[in-house]
Parts: C-alpha cells; structure tokens; sequence
C-alpha cells in the first residue's frame, strides 16, 4: 500500500499512530542473550546442538528471546565458558559441567564419572532421583543455574598408537582424558592432559599426546583421530553416557518471564532426547566407515585392565567425595541411585541385550 495514501485516511491515520507507539514496546520485550560454548563452530552433535537449542528459542518466543551462539575460541575460551557466564560476560553456556572439576568436584557428577551412570539412567537420576535439586544448589554458589541439554550415550575408550594389552602399557603413555575418567587413568600410570576439542588432533598428530579419547565414532570420524591412530578402543568406561549443560547465568535466569524459563527448559530437555538419538543413528555407520575404509581395529580392554580401572575408579569417586562438602552429598545421592538402578538396568537392558547378542539366524 501507498504510505501517503495509506496515511492520507482518518482510519489509516489512526492505526500508523497504534503501530507507531506499539512498535517500542515490543522492542523493549525483545531480548538477545549471548550463550559460549566449549565445542568447536557447529561440530557434529555438540556444536550444533546449541545452534538448534536458538533456534526452537526464537521460534517458540516468536522472536521475543534469540540466543547468539559463540563457538569456542570466539568470544572465550572453551574452558573459561563457565566463568564467562558465572561473572555475567556471557549470559548462557553450552558445555560439559566435568570441565568446571578444578571448582568442585561435585561438577563432574552432572556430566559422567568413570563407571556409573548411563544416559537413561543418568536423567533417571537428575529428574526423579534428587540430580537437579543438588546440581542447582551447587552450581547457584557461583551464581549458574544448568539443566541438561543434549546427551552423547555412551562414549568409546579412546585412540591409541600402539595395542594396550596389559596395565603395563598404560604405563607413561600421554593421553587426553578429562574429567574423574582422566584421574583414573593417571593412578594406572598414564600422563593426562586436559585439552579441548579443537587441540587434540594436532596434539596427537605432532606426538604431544600418544592416545586420546573424544566422544565415539561419529564425533571422532569427525576429528580424523583414525589418520595417526589405528587402535580404537572400547569400552567407554570413563563416560557412559555424558550428559551435557547449559548454563545461564543466575540473574539473568531469573529475570527471564516463566514462560521464557519454561521453554528453554522444554527446548533443552527436547535437545537432551534429539541429540541422543542422532548419536544412536550415526554412530553405527560412522563405526563401519572407520573399521571398512579406515583400516581402524577396534580392540577390547583386557579383563584384567577394565577390573583395574573399575577399583581405581570406585577409590577416586570415595576420594573425590571428601573434597568438599556439596561434592560428598551429591556422591552420596548419585551412589544411592545407582544402587537402587542397577538391578532395573539388569534385568531390562542388560537382559534384552544379552539375548539380543546370542547366536540364531534372524537377519
Ligand atoms: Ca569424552
């Protein structure tokens, strides 16, 4: 429509002058928050998760709240995304809660510790077993609130240069692992470092590290791992399933309407179940180009070696424990729960499978 003609009516007049005061109050309603992330720009699963977690935001708001997403790198650090948000440089954080280990120990609970929860089993815990109430008491002292937000599954052992046979030789290999995973690693006799993501490859590739794990096959087909190691390990003992967060910043999670807090909420548990099953459909494909095209050889840890890492981990869980006093109660309600889940996960899961596992002609 003309604007001169359009504005030329009495009527037309009186419904320019409405838009016209209505037009900054819905701007004032519009908010934008800033939301870094410990993954590389839009890696498979873990970047892109965030980017999707914006995008039902905007949609579900109608535009009202828009998340700018921040790769690593980009406006911090990935390891300095919780302090980012804790101080309010950044609003939201999409990240792993082991990596925030060196403030408590309790974070690592809410992303995975060597042999305990799977991913099932894990929000088992957060929703219906008392997880949530601990992790918002804890992460509250530094002024966060996180929920989980998108789930791996259970994670792979890792890539290794040469076969590791015995406990022998793990002994003064240099490896990437974080998290509780990485200290049981260290008491087996592994050198552990810490590096994110987007380090590890050239680590491993320039002979900085001798073995790394990332998430499992369709993330680590991602990364390259099989150019410069050929030995893929399995199982996962130190992630059974890694549950990631996000983050905001308390304030700004509180001065957030209900509705708003309500649908991130509602998009993050909706991101949590998406993610999971992406994981499940890839990886499987992801296994097999590696295996076929690759030449990687998928070994098994010894008996001998799982045994070794299963006291280790029970001992560096029971040490972790006592290091402050949050991180005692929240071992204490995760090692209830995983007691009163293990029979259930037995005879449900673990039964089918086994069934599932024997020899019968089907396909
Ligand atoms: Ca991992």
């Amino acid at each position: 429509m003309d604007r001169r003609r359009f504005l030329g009516t009495a009527t037309g007049a009186a419904v320019a002058g409405t838009a016209a005061l209505a037009a900054p109050a819905i701007a004032q309603n519009k908010r934008e928050l800033r939301l870094v992330t410990t993954w590389p720009k839009n890696f498979p699963g873990l970047g892109v998760a965030p980017e999707r977690l914006a995008k039902r935001v905007a949609e579900a708001t109608d535009g009202a709240l828009t998340i700018k997403v921040y790769a690593a790198g980009e406006l911090v650090g990935a390891f300095e995304a919780f302090d980012a948000v804790a101080s309010g440089a950044a609003d939201m954080y999409h990240g792993a809660e082991y990596y925030w280990q060196g403030k408590s120990q309790a974070f690592s609970f809410f992303t995975a510790v060597p042999f305990g929860l799977t991913a099932y089993e894990h929000n088992g815990w957060i929703y219906h077993g008392g997880g949530q109430e601990l992790w918002d008491e804890l992460s509250a002292k530094f002024g966060v609130k996180a929920i989980p937000c998108a789930n791996t599954g259970v994670q792979l052992g890792g890539w290794f240069r040469r076969e590791i046979n015995t406990l022998e030789d793990l002994k003064g290999l240099k490896m990437r692992m974080p998290g509780l995973g990485g200290e049981v690693f260290r008491r087996l006799g592994v050198n552990i470092q810490a590096l994110p993501g987007a380090d590890i490859f050239p680590a491993l590739q320039n002979g900085t590290i001798d073995a790394t794990e990332w998430v499992g096959p369709w993330n680590d087909l991602a990364f390259g791992f099989y150019k410069v190691a050929k030995f893929y390990y399995i199982p996962g003992i130190h992630e059974p399933g890694a549950s990631l967060a996000l983050g905001t910043n308390l304030n700004v999670w509180n001065d957030l309407t209900p509705g708003q807090r309500a649908i991130i909420t509602a998009a993050c548990q909706a991101e949590d179940a998406y993610t999971y099953a992406e994981f499940t459909a890839r990886s499987g494909p992801a296994l097999k180009t590696l295996t076929e095209e690759h030449g990687v050889q998928v070994k098994r840890f010894s008996d001998e070696i799982l045994q070794a890492l299963g006291k280790t981990s029970g001992d560096v869980l029971r040490e972790a424990a006592v290091s402050d006093e949050i991180t005692q109660r929240v071992f204490d309600s995760f090692l209830a729960f995983r007691k009163s889940v293990r029979p259930w996960t037995a005879a449900g899961e673990e039964a089918y499978l086994a069934a599932r596992n024997l020899d019968f002609p089907f396909e």
